[in-house]
Formats: structure tokens, C-alpha cells, sequence
């Protein structure tokens, strides 16, 4: 393994509506519906862990520390749970203190004091999160901390010269890039297959200790008021339902009184 660094991984997960509940538009048109609502790991974080582990388990001398942190309310201690039963070593809890919205620059400037703090030297993070589809926060802490980024991953490795070569997934197909550690690499939906935890691991994980801080006083100083207004908020337009047609004439024939051809 010469040449290659110990990895302190830090893998920031968000808590989100689960993504198999169709979002309804709440009664005062302000956002989306919450109440009684299932909420889970956003997807791309799920890979993210996923992945770490991986490589923890893959390369058993490479990996100093996998560690999960979320910013969100007291039930995002759910997802951690999960995280640390699934095997991530450590994690911690950043209390959002009821705040809502809180924007991917805000969140960016709250991991890069995470990954000062901790010494971390590869952030795996989701892509985008499934409830905002920003798709910005990656992007923005690589640049807050003037590192490399190689967004929307669907292979990482880790090269015997201490690089790390990532597969991209892009319009054309795939792209393969390089670059040294520090970095920071975005998940996409073909890196992995999330592994299933079982009840044993779970309830195993309720005894590990979660850090909690608090985001207004262990993050002094990042303002996490939204910038943006939300002017309005509605239900996409319903489809009218389509026809089926019999024939091909018939088809003709509906086009020519649309006046398509
Ligand atoms: P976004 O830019 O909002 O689409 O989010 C991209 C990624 O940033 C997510 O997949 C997460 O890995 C990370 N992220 C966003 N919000 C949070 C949060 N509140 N707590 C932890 N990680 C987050």
C-alpha cells in the first residue's frame, strides 16, 4: 500500500421523506406535507455509507475512521442509527434547533468546520438530497475547502500511487477522472447497492453513543437564515388521460384533427 494515505472518511447523510411517498403540497401551499409522513436516509447518502464501508472492508489498513453526520432535527438520530449498524464506526448529530430550509451554502459551511475539526480527508456525500434536488452542496464544500471533487461517482478506487481515480457518470456515458487526496466525490444511483441491516444490528446500534452539538453555538458565526423566498409552491398539473386507438388509420386521423400533420 505505499504510497497510499489513511483514509478519514466522513459521509454527511440527510434525513428526507421517504422516496417511495408521493410529496403532497400542505394545506397552507408553504412546502410539503410532513405529518405522519415516513422519513428515511436520502437515497444517494444511503449509497455514500454503502460505499464506505466498502472500502473499509475491502482495504482493512487504509481506513482510519468512517463517520456519519447529519444536520437536522433529533429524529435524524434514526438514519445515524442505521449508519452505525450498518458499520460506520462513529457519528455525530448536528441539531438543527427546528430550523427549516437551511440552504446547501449554510450546510457546506457547517461540514467544512466538520471536516476541519475531524481531520477528514475524503467526504462521500450523496449527489443531490431527494427533497431540495440541489444537487450544489458537494460542489460548494469542495470549493469551500479548495479541494478536488468528482461529482455523480459510479466507480472509486484507489490507486497503489495514493491517487484516487473516479468513474463519472455523465450525459455521453462515462467519464473517468484522477486526483490526489484531500477530496471530496458525489454518489450516483449505479456505485452501489445499499446492504440491508437487520433487527440484531440495529438494536446493537442503539448502545453506541451519538455526539450531538448544536448548530447555533458549536457553529458560531454561518448565518443559516434561507436566502431564498419561497414565492409559491402547487401540485404539478394532472394529464388529461390519454386514448387508445385501434388502427394505424385511426391514429392518422386523430393527428389530422389535432392538426399535427
Ligand atoms: P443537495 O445539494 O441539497 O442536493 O445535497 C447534496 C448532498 O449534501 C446530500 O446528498 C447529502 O450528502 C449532503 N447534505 C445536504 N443536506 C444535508 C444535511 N442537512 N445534513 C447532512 N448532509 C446533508
Amino acid at each position: 500500500m505505499s504510497g497510499k494515505q489513511q483514509l478519514r472518511i466522513l459521509v454527511p447523510v440527510k434525513r428526507v421523506v421517504d422516496y417511495q411517498i408521493k410529496p403532497r403540497v400542505n394545506k397552507a401551499l408553504t412546502g410539503i406535507e410532513t405529518n405522519g409522513i415516513k422519513f428515511s436516509i436520502n437515497p444517494f447518502d444511503d449509497i455514500a455509507v454503502e460505499e464506505a464501508i466498502r472500502i473499509k472492508e475491502k482495504n482493512k489498513n487504509l481506513v482510519e475512521s468512517t463517520h456519519a453526520v447529519s444536520i437536522g432535527p433529533t429524529k435524524a438520530q434514526d438514519i445515524l442509527r442505521n449508519c452505525l449498524a450498518k458499520g460506520i464506526d462513529t457519528c455525530s448529530l448536528i441539531d438543527s434547533m427546528d430550523k427549516e430550509n437551511i440552504e446547501p451554502l449554510a450546510i457546506a459551511k457547517i461540514l467544512k468546520v466538520v471536516v476541519e475539526k475531524r481531520g477528514s480527508n475524503l467526504v462521500l456525500m450523496g449527489k443531490q438530497a431527494i427533497d431540495d434536488d440541489c444537487n450544489n452542496t458537494g460542489q460548494m464544500l469542495a470549493g469551500l475547502l479548495n479541494w478536488p471533487q468528482a461529482t455523480n461517482a459510479a466507480k472509486v478506487e484507489f490507486l497503489d500511487n495514493g491517487r484516487v481515480q473516479v468513474t463519472r457518470e455523465i450525459d455521453d456515458g462515462e467519464e473517468v477522472i484522477e486526483a490526489p487526496l484531500p477530496m471530496v466525490i458525489t454518489t450516483d444511483l449505479r456505485l452501489n447497492t445499499p446492504r440491508y441491516v437487520g433487527l440484531p444490528k440495529l438494536m446493537k446500534a442503539k448502545k453506541k453513543p451519538i455526539e450531538k452539538l448544536d448548530i447555533i453555538k458549536d457553529f458560531p458565526g454561518i448565518n443559516i437564515e434561507p436566502q431564498l423566498n419561497t414565492i409559491s409552491i402547487e401540485e404539478p398539473k394532472t394529464k388529461p388521460p390519454g386514448v387508445k386507438l385501434n388502427s394505424v388509420d385511426e391514429l392518422i386521423e386523430k393527428l389530422k384533427e389535432a392538426k399535427v400533420i
